[in-house]
């Protein structure tokens, strides 16, 4: 069993057979709970998130449905303005705000976030220019123009440690500041396998041959709208080069040097990724074999 891995285990019921029906949903409403929204950061109150019941100050913004919990239903509502609304608590980053949120509140803030992203970028039909009609609550948008449908998408990222005997590959991309030295990742393409996404980002990046893949757990990831697929890679050589752009250095680590690192007994420039990472997962699952 894995450990609990943040922005999982949402608790709510998203209701999708009843979530069309647009009186039901009218009713729960207007006894329902609300989480604001502005500038795409969920309001935080006392380390939690702050729903609250409906106010004249949440204003007329895009309200989504997110799902019931004991017959509760619960919304989120993104609120306009160059302004932070008067509200009791603080709009919050979504990447410091999980840190602090109990488990369910960071999953149900990242569906949220994820969802009014995509409305926030989805306003026209991209069949044939027309503005669409949000449905169901905010999970499917209809055009009146040409009756095509739209869904909130999901982007599958592959994330993958390679392994090899005693030891895995870790890298530093060039993006990441601070040390921070990571397994490796890419979107997956149209017409790919997850295995076949990650040998060919692997290659990619790192010229490395691989083998057998290995799935271990997935992780939304709100930023905006991925899924992250956890990978075991096992490769067939030590071999590999990396390009020196996306990818700036590379290195085998033992599972000895790997479980005191996670441990912090290591003090250097190297960092491992963060616990709000599933790449942390990843590395404290093949430490335990
Ligand atoms: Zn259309």
């Amino acid at each position: 069993v894995t450990a609990p891995i943040t922005f999982s285990g949402n608790p709510l019921d998203r209701a999708s057979e009843r979530r069309t029906d647009a009186a039901w949903l009218a009713d729960l409403r207007a006894a329902g709970r609300f989480l604001p929204f502005w500038q795409n950061r969920p309001l935080i109150k006392d380390g939690r998130a702050a729903f609250q019941a409906w106010s004249p100050e949440l204003g007329s913004g895009t309200c989504v449905f997110l799902g019931l919990e004991n017959a509760q239903g619960y919304f989120a509502i993104e609120i306009g303005g160059e302004t932070a609304p008067a509200l009791a608590g603080e709009f919050q980053e979504m990447r410091p705000a999980a840190l602090v949120l109990p488990p369910r509140d960071a999953a149900i803030a990242g569906q949220a976030k994820t969802l009014l992203d995509w409305h926030a970028r989805h306003g026209f039909c991209p069949n044939c220019g027309h503005a669409t009609e949000m449905k169901d609550g905010g999970w499917r948008w209809l055009c009146p123009a040409c009756g095509s449908e739209h869904f909130p998408r999901t982007d599958p990222v592959v994330i993958m440690l390679p392994v090899l005997g005693d030891e895995c590959l870790l890298g530093r991309n060039a993006r990441f500041v601070n040390g921070l030295w990571s397994a490796f990742a890419g979107f997956v393409e149209p017409g790919e396998t997850l295995e076949e996404a990650v040998r060919r980002e692997l290659k990619e990046e790192t010229a490395l041959q691989v083998g057998a893949v290995r799935y271990q757990q997935s992780q939304p990831w709100p930023f905006p709208s991925s899924l992250m697929l956890g990978c075991h890679a096992e490769a067939l050589s030590r071999d590999f080069r990396i390009d020196g752009m996306e990818i700036a250095e590379a290195r085998w680590m033992t599972k000895v040097e790997v479980r005191a690192r996670l441990a912090d007994k290591i003090v250097d420039e190297i960092r491992l990724p963060p616990g709000i990472a599933i790449a942390r997962h990843l590395l404290m699952e093949w430490v335990k074999g």
